[in-house]
């Protein structure tokens, strides 16, 4: 079965990553989309205060359609959630599987800062979403810091023609800690909405 595997912090979950598992379940890309939110992320980790794992979960687990589901392989393991580790682990795990994963154009530019870089892009698939609001980085610009064939890898997997979201949850934070939520109800779900409500999440940090 061909999974989209997305990884990230989902600090929270908002509509861009609905959108983007809807698209990909919708147009046949994948069969199954599966969300597997970092345990403790290495790009994040020590530079601001997430949200528990627990909270971060919840919230992902009330947005689930029909083909979507979670993973807690990354809490399972414990520690920092390396990219690398976890698709070494999936692929042995489940070789009757097919694992791409899932990163926004902001994360391709970032993607050769990733532990075990070169590898992790030889040996495994990055579908890459892009992301509103943003440019998609050209192939001059990752050969600055990739070989050609990593380039030509890279810049194949892109989806050039999947629809924008405008959403990010650093945006949806900012707008909570600064009560700003007038328009907030049209970037995430509105379960999750009412969930970062009951448990007063992101206010007064
Ligand atoms: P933050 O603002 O806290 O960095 P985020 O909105 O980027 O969060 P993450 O959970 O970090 O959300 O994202 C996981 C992955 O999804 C990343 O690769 C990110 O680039 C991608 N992504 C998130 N939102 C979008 C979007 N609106 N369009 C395309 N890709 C996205």
């Amino acid at each position: 079965m061909k999974i989209a595997v997305f990884g990230g912090t989902f600090d929270p979950v908002h509509n861009g990553h609905l959108g983007m598992a809807r698209y990909l379940l919708r147009s046949r890309i994948v069969e199954k989309a599966c969300f597997l939110p970092a345990y403790l992320p290495p790009h994040k980790a020590g530079k601001k205060k997430i949200q528990s794992y627990e909270h971060r979960r919840n919230m992902l687990s009330l947005i689930l359609e029909d083909g979507m589901e979670i993973s807690d392989l990354e809490k399972q393991r414990g520690g920092i959630s390396y990219t690398f580790d976890t698709l070494s682990f999936l692929t042995q795990e489940r070789p009757e599987d097919e694992f791409c994963w899932v990163i926004g154009s902001d994360s391709l530019r970032q993607l050769h800062t990733w532990y075990r870089a070169e590898e992790l892009v030889e040996r495994f698939t990055f579908l890459t979403y892009p992301r509103g609001g943003e440019t998609l980085p050209t192939a001059v610009e990752l050969g600055e810091h990739w070989q050609e064939n990593a380039v030509v890898k890279l810049t194949g997997q892109i989806l050039h023609t999947a629809p924008l979201f405008p959403e990010s949850s650093t945006e949806i934070r900012r707008k909570l800690q600064t009560g700003d939520i007038a328009t907030i109800g049209n970037l995430l779900p509105a379960a999750v909405l009412n969930y970062i409500k009951q448990n007063q999440l992101y206010t007064g940090e």
